[in-house]
């Protein structure tokens, strides 16, 4: 390398630097845009423009911003920026499955799952890099945490995924079940969410919206109050002491705790919780566990997914022949409970959360 491209490529990377520390603009609600236009000495009605341009265009620059004033776009440019994350791997499964793996500006990278099925196209988003829960039967658990998404990181898998859509598709429906624990990072989940709903934002109906949690009970509780999306709660097992093995935060917030807080959520009357169970051979599938769940369920408006394992590296569980979660399914079903079974979607890529990401990490 000589020194001219030495020079060229030190200011270059400086510039790139600079920019990480300016404030993400895509993160912003419309009384925060608010607040910088008029702060800059313009009239309100310019936020509205801005907003429209961030969230329903889509746009990655503030040059293509063409109905602000030339200084006010200068101004933004000068002080704020705009996080364009792009998929660094994408992996197409046969059944039309797409996992992404969208790098992120610190070189961090998340995993999202564009799952088209039974005429819906879902976006699977993360909301942590990693994740602290500790599930022993999650591949993104033996990540640990390395830290929370920004707000603007959340919504940008949605900008990113959709350059990943076919013709003619189209999100319908958008999932909080990839890495992390969406409400261990609770402010920014909110701020996605209100950017994600508003009608100044995306405009997308929270009841497209689905957030999983593995049971945090106090914030399942604020959630609910802030925004109705619906919720869905994984559960995998019917006794504490198997719970607790294989989600640990059950120690903390244990079965009765979480049925009882379940049966204070502020559900509409039409409406039910979804509760998530993975079935694993020989571990949760049995008879017995078909009916301490319909015990467990009973007080509550709910239904339940019941989940093919997707086996990953290292793990020792491995998923329930689909025979024993077809008699699960019908002891169910005979005691009045709605229970589907989620198909294992996308084998072939390595679609469990956190395999593409292992793989990627692997290989590097
Ligand atoms: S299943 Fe969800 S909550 Fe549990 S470790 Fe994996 S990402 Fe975290």
């Amino acid at each position: 390398m000589n020194a001219d491209s030495d020079t060229a490529e030190r200011s270059s990377s400086m510039r790139d630097m600079r920019e990480l520390t300016l404030r993400d603009m895509r993160e912003l609600t419309l009384d925060e845009v608010r607040q910088i236009v008029v702060d800059f000495g313009e009239r309100e009605f310019r936020a509205r423009q801005i907003v429209q341009w961030l969230y329903a265009r889509g746009v990655e620059s503030f040059d293509a911003m063409l109905d602000l004033p030339a200084t006010l776009r200068a101004h933004l440019k000068q002080n704020f920026r705009i996080g364009v994350p792009a998929a660094s791997v994408v992996s197409r499964a046969t059944d039309g499955t797409r996992k992404l793996l969208i790098r992120l500006a610190d070189g961090e990278e998340i995993e999202s799952v564009i799952i088209p099925a039974e005429g819906r196209v879902t976006l699977c988003m993360s909301s942590q890099v990693g994740c602290a829960m500790a599930c022993e039967f999650c591949a993104t658990a033996r990540m640990g945490l390395h830290r929370n998404l920004t707000a603007s990181e959340m919504l940008g898998q949605i900008f990113a995924a959709r350059s990943e859509l076919l013709p003619g598709e189209e999100f319908t429906n958008f999932v909080f079940m990839g890495m992390g624990e969406p409400l261990a990072n609770y402010p920014r989940l909110i701020q996605t969410l209100t950017i994600m709903t508003a009608e100044w934002g995306m405009n997308i109906s929270p009841r497209r919206i689905t957030v999983s949690t593995v049971g945090l009970i106090p914030a399942m509780e604020r959630l609910l109050a802030e925004i109705p999306v619906n919720l869905a709660v994984s559960l995998h097992a019917t006794t504490n002491e198997l719970r607790s093995r294989l989600a640990p935060i059950n120690q903390r917030y244990p079965l009765e705790d979480l049925i009882a807080a379940c049966r204070k959520l502020p559900i509409k009357r039409r409406n039910r919780i979804m509760f998530e169970y993975v079935m694993l051979a020989g571990v949760n599938d049995s008879i017995a566990d078909a009916r301490g769940l319909l015990k467990l369920l009973a007080p509550l408006r709910a239904k339940i997914n019941l989940i093919f394992y997707n086996p990953f590296d290292g793990s020792n569980l491995r998923t329930s022949p689909r025979a024993a979660v077809e008699a699960f399914q019908a002891i169910l079903k005979n005691g009045n409970l709605t229970a589907t079974i989620r198909e294992s979607r996308g084998l072939d890529i390595a679609a469990a959360c956190g395999q593409l990401y292992a793989e990627q990490h692997r290989a590097t």
